[in-house]
């Protein structure tokens, strides 16, 4: 008889100082699957279920059975609506069709009306509805907020090693293999969660390529040649997120061994805590930023707008570089922005044609005030296009940007999205016949993600801009209610 292994996934980076909240109209903009549309969607992607599909599907007497996927951009709160109705699609899929195992990508930082800590909350009703016995093994992205009530309704958890997050599909088949070793009952996994009082996050000294965290993976790589230890990860958790749990943490997965699991995960969380103050940044003001990307010697200078990081949950119109490139008169510059009622007008305009419109600055007054541009209808696309192999992130799935737009202004671009997009695999600009390579900045609505995108030889220098927004590493700015105090760096411990 063949084993069922369910996949799926519920995915949700949650900013919950993002006033707006996350509705299941934003799931549909990027990914919303039912059944066998989970494997049309994403065999051969870059992604955890693209590794999940590979190696089940290479895997003898295994049923693939796919669930419900929703996975969308990071964003504010998820309603309660739309977590229900996620929920209860994966429950009720479980109710009608029994399996022998769970396989389920997910982010581990969401936060949903109700339901501070999603993922825990969604882990444990399945726990409650297919008892003890069945294996469920998650992917977690490595800004997840780790929770001990994730770590007690999962028996074993996948978290990526790499930021840029370049190893999903990596992650998804690691998964799927301690899933296949379990159903064939070479091992029974048992996972431990550590945590400590620490906020990090892009854009501060957080790379895996880099020290302090190179070592700290180092252990963690060590720690997986001992035996009985099946994966040993940290996680950075999510800065811009006020949850009674926030901050690092780490999960270690053994083979049957819980106490060598949390005394693991103690070790690996006291080296992230250790380095607390390695991970600090100090970063130049819009207006800093602005001037010496205009006098670089290296360009491409790709910009981080920090505070408008579009992966961390924000609107992606924040004007306050943009202001600052017309302010300083600077020549040649790549700004995208997100301003669907813009972008309509410039298309009503049509091409070819010579407009002056306000753009960004829309969504709050944090990210305005709006840009005023002239400039000349260059390209408008319906923003469709596919991730590729190496420019990025997510190689085979497809992108969505909305109704788009390309003004120029002599050597200074601006491309105007309808559906908020990340700058993570240069598609997104290509697609919109933009060469960032041919300017001397780009303004990246992100923190280190589009890294993998915007590298040599298409930039040669970065800087990271301190800019207003929910992004912001400032954590001064924030109103923090629920966040377990003392913690690092609001507080000096
Ligand atoms: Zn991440």
């Amino acid at each position: 008889m063949k084993k069922r292994v369910l996949i799926g996934g519920f995915m949700h980076e949650t900013n919950t100082f993002n006033p707006f909240p996350t509705g299941i109209e934003e799931f549909k903009k990027y990914g919303f699957f039912y059944g066998q549309e989970i494997i049309q969607k994403r065999r051969q992607t870059n992604t955890e279920l693209g590794g999940f599909i590979e190696e089940l599907e290479q895997a003898e007497g295994i049923e693939i059975f796919p669930s419900i996927f929703a996975g969308t951009m990071a964003g504010g709160i998820v309603t309660s609506a739309t977590f229900d109705l996620v929920t209860s699609a994966l429950l009720n899929t479980l109710r009608e069709t029994q399996v022998d195992g769970i396989l389920l990508a997910l982010h581990g930082a969401m936060v949903a009306e109700g339901h501070d800590d999603g993922e825990g909350d969604l882990l444990e009703s399945i726990r409650e509805l297919v008892g003890p016995n069945i294996p469920i093994v998650i992917t977690l992205d490595l800004h997840a907020t780790l929770t001990p009530k994730m770590a007690a309704h999962a028996d074993a958890m996948v978290i990526y090693r790499t930021y840029p997050h370049m190893d999903k599909a990596e992650r998804g088949r690691e998964a799927a293999q301690i899933m296949l070793r379990t159903l064939a009952g070479e091992i029974s996994p048992t996972v431990a969660v550590a945590k400590r009082p620490l906020l990090i996050g892009p854009p501060q000294n957080v790379l895996p390529s880099d020290e302090p965290m190179r070592s700290i993976m180092a252990r963690a790589r060590e720690m997986e040649k001992l035996s009985q230890v099946i994966a040993a990860c940290p996680a950075h958790g999510f800065m811009q997120q006020d949850v009674p749990f926030a901050g690092v943490g780490t999960a270690v997965t053994t083979d049957g061994n819980p106490e060598l699991a949390q005394s693991l995960a103690e070790e690996l969380a006291d080296l992230l805590f250790q380095h607390r103050r390695d991970y600090l940044v100090e970063l130049p003001s819009p207006e800093e930023t602005i001037a010496l990307a205009a006098r670089s010697s290296r360009p491409t200078v790709a910009i981080a707008d920090v505070g408008d990081n579009i992966g961390a949950g924000t609107p992606g119109d924040g004007t306050a570089l943009l202001h600052e490139i017309l302010r300083q008169g600077v020549k040649s510059a790549f700004v995208t922005l997100w301003d669907p009622e813009a972008a309509q007008l410039a298309a009503e305009a049509g091409v070819g044609k010579e407009i002056t419109l306000a753009v960004g600055g829309k969504s709050d007054p944090l990210y305005g005030p709006p840009a005023e541009i002239t400039g000349r209808v260059r390209t408008i696309t319906d923003g469709i296009y596919l991730n590729r192999e190496g420019m990025g992130y997510s190689a085979g799935v497809i992108g969505n940007m909305g109704l788009s737009v390309r003004i120029d202004s002599g050597e200074l671009t601006i491309v105007l999205n309808s559906i908020r997009t990340s700058p993570n695999n240069l598609m997104h600009a290509y697609a919109i016949g933009v060469y960032p390579q041919d300017y001397q900045m780009v303004i990246c609505k992100g923190g280190l993600a589009f890294r993998e995108a915007y590298k040599p030889p298409i930039v040669n220098s970065y800087i990271q801009s301190d800019t207003p927004g929910y992004s912001s590493c400032n954590l001064e700015r924030f109103s923090f209610k629920k966040l377990p105090r003392p913690i690092f760096p609001l507080d000096d411990i």
